[in-house]
């Protein structure tokens, strides 16, 4: 049987880098490429859908989830828990698709150390500049917030020397098909065509 394994991603951002437009635009082209659904405490914000971009708990059930040892990883980002959920990871990985994780840098050392063969993705902005624009885009914060998150921006920032590749979002098409590129030549990995070509390998060296 031609069975592999997906490959677990990590890909990061300061928040108003484009990471969730990137990635959705990623999985709608490869829409065998899965994207895990964290749970979180923070409030949902206009157009969110629980279960969909998150799935939205108040902090006790975090807590009971953390100790029932529910989560991979967790960790709190501005003020709020965010973790991912053990259950559905392996097996999408095992059924063969890709699965990516949109966590934070905290998160992302905590699974390069249990699965240390996940790929990690950090997503840059071009410019202090438009990252400002960006989340000033938004429209959903106040002023106070968003000098609050650009601080925070720069800190996460400074993490990018932890990630196996890094793409800068100035232009969405070109930053689309960088990340097209990283997953495309994960797949081709020789391990990885070893597995998916094992009877073609076998019938050439026959
Ligand atoms: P936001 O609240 O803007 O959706 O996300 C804030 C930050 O939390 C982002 O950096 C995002 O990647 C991170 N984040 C989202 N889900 C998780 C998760 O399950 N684990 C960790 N460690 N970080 C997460």
């Amino acid at each position: 049987m031609n069975h592999s394994t997906g490959t677990l991603y990590i890909v990061a951002a300061p928040s108003g880098a484009g990471k969730t437009s990137l990635v959705k635009a990623l999985i709608d082209a490869q829409p065998s490429i899965r994207v895990s659904v964290s749970h979180t405490t923070r409030a949902m914000r206009p157009g969110e859908v629980d279960g969909v971009n998150y799935h939205f708990v108040d902090r006790a059930e975090f807590l009971r989830m953390i100790e029932h040892g529910d989560f991979l990883e967790q960790a709190e980002v501005f003020g709020n828990l965010y973790g991912t959920s053990q259950s559905t990871l392996q097996q999408t990985l095992d059924d063969g698709h890709d699965l990516i994780l949109e966590i934070d840098w905290q998160g992302a050392q905590q699974v390069r150390k249990l699965i240390p063969s996940a790929r990690s993705i950090y997503i840059l902005p071009p410019s202090q500049q438009s990252l400002r624009h960006r989340l000033n885009n938004r429209g959903q914060d106040s002023d106070e917030i968003i000098d609050g998150r650009m601080k925070e921006a720069v800190s996460e920032m400074s993490h990018y020397v932890e990630y196996d590749f890094l793409v800068i979002n100035d232009d969405f098409a070109t930053a689309l098909e960088d990340l097209k590129a990283i997953f495309r030549a994960n797949r081709l990995q020789q391990k990885q065509q070893q597995e998916r070509h094992s009877s073609l390998l076998a019938s050439l060296l026959a």
